[in-house]
């Protein structure tokens, strides 16, 4: 969508190139996903589903997936979904480069996954290579299932994507996107669309390799 059909910060303005995915329409899609999630994992009282969510690029997606899924909860008395939430950082990118160098910092105490049910909720996965790390960094607490729900899911060139969540969002082209809580060099998470940069954008935020980002 051009740029002019939104309200976009002045502080962001020159720096982006177009609008790939409106909020609006965001939502609709978390809500679909939200029901297909509850209609596959509801489980029985008192057992939780944990749900989650991989910082900082998640922290929308996880707000309003969870919101949703309570809202099935408070219009449905057939099934239910009880849910914990917990939280974990995971940082790989600098500038628009996955690197393959990943830190896993919990903030939860990861002893609690043993024996439960686990939903991670991540924002994007492009290679692939920090949901392998990070689901196997998990699987040795023992969950007793795990599911991975990604907003987008990223449609390579190369065609090299290594792990396929359970559930995606929205495939995008292979540009790096921004907004909604997704960053670059940790600009531009506060957009409510998703957007995708212009070079000069790009140039304009970049920092030296070597410092991480989440
Ligand atoms: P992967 O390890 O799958 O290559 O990359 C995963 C992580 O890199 C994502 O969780 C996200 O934090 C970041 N990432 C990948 N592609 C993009 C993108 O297009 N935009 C932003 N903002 N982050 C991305
Ligand atoms: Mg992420
Ligand atoms: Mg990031």
């Amino acid at each position: 969508y051009p740029l002019n059909y939104f309200n976009l910060p002045l502080h962001y303005r020159d720096d982006l190139k177009s609008v790939l995915i409106p909020y609006g329409l965001v939502q609709d899609r978390i809500e679909a996903l939200a029901s297909r999630i509850f209609s596959d994992l509801h489980i029985h009282i008192p057992e939780q589903l944990i749900c989650m969510c991989v910082l900082k690029g998640g922290y929308r997606f996880f707000s309003d997936l969870v919101s949703k899924i309570q809202n099935e909860n408070r219009l449905r008395n057939d099934r239910s979904l009880p849910m914990s939430l917990e939280f974990i950082r995971v940082r790989s990118y600098v500038n628009d480069r996955s690197t393959d160098a990943i830190d896993i910092i919990g903030i939860s105490d990861l002893s609690s996954l043993n024996n439960k049910h686990l939903l991670i909720i991540e924002d994007i996965i492009d290679t692939g290579v920090t949901m392998v790390a990070l689901k196997k960094e998990l699987e040795k607490y023992n969950p007793k299932t795990i599911h991975v729900v990604s907003l987008f899911t990223k449609r390579r060139k190369d065609k090299k994507c290594i792990f396929k969540p359970d559930y995606s969002g929205f495939e995008v082209p292979d540009h790096f996107i921004v907004g909604y809580a997704l960053d670059y060099n940790e600009y531009f998470r506060d957009l409510e669309h998703i957007c995708v940069m212009k070079e000069s954008g790009i140039t304009k935020y970049k920092v030296q390799d070597g410092d991480k980002v989440e």
